[in-house]
């Protein structure tokens, strides 16, 4: 956790918001976005996917947009990658961490990354190893997929996404994010699976809550995990990002309404709100037709409101 600040949010909408993107996002438009975005004071930015360009034309361009990340002052710049070969080109680049993914549902972890989910593990251990030979200091974060629900399979229980977890933190994740892909969680759900979660790992790694806002609960999950005790939260500026099984619906949940529901309850982001707002302009820039979520943007700040991070 950074000095000062009590949750840590992840800008995801470079990587997770942009990956169902058909129009190709410019390279000018993302470096503008995550120089804004890191000026306004966020933790982390999740700037791209390390895959090849002929499965993800939106990444082509990772090299570039990371070695831009990089040189900001204070930055914390993270990527995603799916395989041992992406995480390889991620250590090469410099990246400050790595984000992997494997589904806790074995059908989803087939139709998304075409493995069994030991193989999955058995992929992570040989990342592990690949960045203790290249680099040393990574840091490794594992997103647990459809831990909350799958569209596949339905429920998945509590069970399954612990026992996958520890394989995960014993193998050397230095974080697990708990991710409800698809938008299926509510806050009770949520409450039993942080309390377990940061129950059984929070005394070994840092935990992470991922949340969709499908169905409407993105933020009422956000307080369910924060009342577990979970104090890192993923999100997309503007909602970026829909959902490729249910069109029209909203994907991730926006990083504008987050920070002005923790900067509310009186936890510092040290992120500045006013300045966060303005950068959805980027994304109108780059991406005109697509709808911005998000209400705090539409209806501004409450009369006297005074963030967390700027009260005396
Ligand atoms: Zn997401």
């Amino acid at each position: 956790m950074r000095p000062g600040i009590d949750v840590e949010c992840r800008e995801v909408g470079l990587r997770d918001g942009l990956q169902i993107q058909q129009v190709f996002f410019a390279t000018e438009g993302k470096i503008a976005w995550l120089t804004a975005e890191a000026a306004a004071g966020m933790p982390e930015i999740e700037v791209c996917s390390f895959v090849p360009p002929k499965l993800l034309p939106q990444f082509a361009d990772n090299q570039e947009v990371v070695a831009a990340a990089l040189a900001i002052d204070g930055a914390f710049i993270s990527a995603l990658a799916p395989n041992l070969k992406g995480a390889q080109n991620a250590f090469k680049a410099g990246i400050h961490k790595l984000n992997y993914v494997t589904s806790v549902s074995e059908s989803h972890n087939m139709a998304n990354v075409r493995r069994t989910v030991d193989e999955s593990v058995a992929d992570f251990e040989r990342i592990v190893a690949a960045r203790n030979e290249a680099s040393g200091d990574t840091l490794l974060a594992v997103g647990l997929s459809t831990a909350l629900g799958c569209t596949i399979e339905g429920p998945v229980a509590l069970d399954a996404v612990l026992k996958l977890a520890e394989r995960f933190v014993a193998a050397g994740a230095d974080e697990i994010s708990v991710a409800d892909t698809v938008g299926y969680a509510n806050p009770v759900q949520v409450k039993e699976m942080f309390n377990a979660v940061i129950g059984e790992f929070g005394g070994r790694v840092a935990v992470a809550a991922h949340f969709h806002d499908t169905r409407g609960l993105g933020l009422a999950n956000v307080f369910a995990a924060l009342e577990a005790g979970c104090t890192r939260f993923d999100a997309s500026l503007a909602g970026l990002g829909g959902c490729p099984f249910a069109p029209h619906a909203t994907g991730n949940i926006v990083m504008d309404d987050l920070v002005f529901l923790l900067e509310g309850a009186g936890l510092k982001t040290g992120v500045d709100l006013d300045a966060l707002v303005k950068i959805r302009d980027i994304i109108t820039a780059n991406l005109p037709d697509e709808p911005l979520n998000g209400m705090y943007a539409k209806a501004g700040p409450p009369k006297g409101f005074v963030p967390a991070s700027k009260a005396a």
